[in-house]
């Protein structure tokens, strides 16, 4: 098990930066996801990560040892690509042998290594098919296991399930989940889905425009968000404008005193409430709004709501449903405890 640093980790393509001043550390064991949109660079940090960029700027560390300048294969890192990269002409055991045969492994010990991995990856009976006669589950768990034949330090994956269906996806979320806590490798994953990342990681970093917005527990990222972009990004949530006076909020001519448990990130000024869906109540007294969309979602019932020309979703377990329909005008209050004031 590998603690894995960056320090200032930075990368330019020319006058772009795709990468910049990346500090973090990402403990022994943790299962990690790199998040964020399109562009942001999360691909960037993993191939500096593993080697396959040099970075501009910074370095990386494992164990406190500087990586740096340590070429891509002795770094010790396992490896899934999400285009995969299996050798076509080569068996599922050849496949996953590889690793270990560049390494001058000896060809028993291959043998009981790729035994020993395909058991792990459930495809104990497939080591002679080639990788053309597999479904997409099974190329997935192959090059899994390949990416663990050497005993990998750090485990790098990028977005190693996005070509799977939206069902056997969720089902290799699971399994990559349970795999990695059974062997309790240190593994950074790259994603764009935020809830495969809230499925799979103890781990958030969340990017944007090459920086990192926020780092930690999924949770944590969820009830406490630095900015209104990490608010935004993991989970749905509503952002309000308004203005902090003396520890009051104005939000739509109306005060709100914020209460214990409340998050505030900016300073006094202009200011956005991010309030989540399941904490919008309707109230005897609050900010009048107009029901403009209902929603029977079964599990939950979504209300979408026009306040001032801004939309703002709430959300209700069918027990709690209110007795309000398209059009009416009920009055919208924020659970306390539950907000959060970012900068705007
Ligand atoms: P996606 O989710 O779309 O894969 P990403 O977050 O992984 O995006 P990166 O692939 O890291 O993003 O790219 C970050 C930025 O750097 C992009 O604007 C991209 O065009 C740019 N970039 C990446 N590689 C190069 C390169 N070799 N030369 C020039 N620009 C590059």
């Amino acid at each position: 098990m590998t603690e894995l640093s960056l320090r200032g980790l930075t990368k330019r393509f020319g006058a772009y930066t795709a990468v910049e001043d990346v500090t973090l550390d990402i403990p022994n064991g943790q299962f990690v996801c790199l998040l964020g949109p399109s562009g942001c660079g999360k691909t960037t940090l993993l191939r500096l990560i593993a080697g396959l960029e040099e970075p501009s700027a910074g370095q990386i560390l494992v164990e406190g040892a500087d990586q740096t300048d340590v070429p891509t294969h002795r770094r010790g890192f396992g490896m899934v690509f999400q285009s995969l990269a299996l050798f076509p002409h080569l068996t599922v055991a050849q496949n996953i042998a590889y690793p270990l045969a560049i390494r001058g492994v000896g060809r028993a010990a291959q043998a009981r290594r790729v035994a020993e991995l395909l058991d792990l990856v459930q495809l104990p009976d497939l080591g002679d098919r080639r990788v053309h006669q597999l479904s997409g589950g099974q190329r997935q768990r192959v090059a899994i296991a390949r990416g663990l034949a050497i005993d990998p330090k750090v485990f790098l994956l990028d977005e190693p399930l996005s070509a799977l269906d939206a069902n056997l996806r969720e089902h290799m979320q699971v399994e990559l989940r349970q795999l990695q806590q059974r062997l309790g490798v240190t593994t950074v994953v790259v994603t764009h889905d935020q809830k495969e990342a809230l499925t799979m990681a103890d781990l958030l970093i969340v990017m944007d425009r090459g920086r990192v917005q926020q780092m930690g527990a999924p949770m944590d990222l969820y009830r406490d968000p630095a900015n209104a972009f990490v608010a935004g990004f993991i989970g749905s949530t509503n952002l309000l404008p308004g203005r902090l006076v003396g520890g009051v909020l104005e939000v739509g001519g109306q005060a709100i005193r914020l209460a214990d448990g409340d998050r505030v990130k900016c300073a006094e000024g202009a200011a956005v409430l991010s309030v989540r869906p399941e904490d919008v109540r309707f109230a005897e007294a609050g900010l009048p709004a107009r029901v403009s969309f209902v929603r029977d979602l079964g599990e939950s019932v979504q209300f979408r709501l026009d306040l001032d020309g801004r939309e703002v979703t709430a959300l209700f377990a069918p027990r709690d449903r209110p007795a309000v329909g398209l059009g009416d005008t009920v009055h919208l209050a924020f659970e306390p405890g539950r907000r959060v004031v970012l900068a705007p």
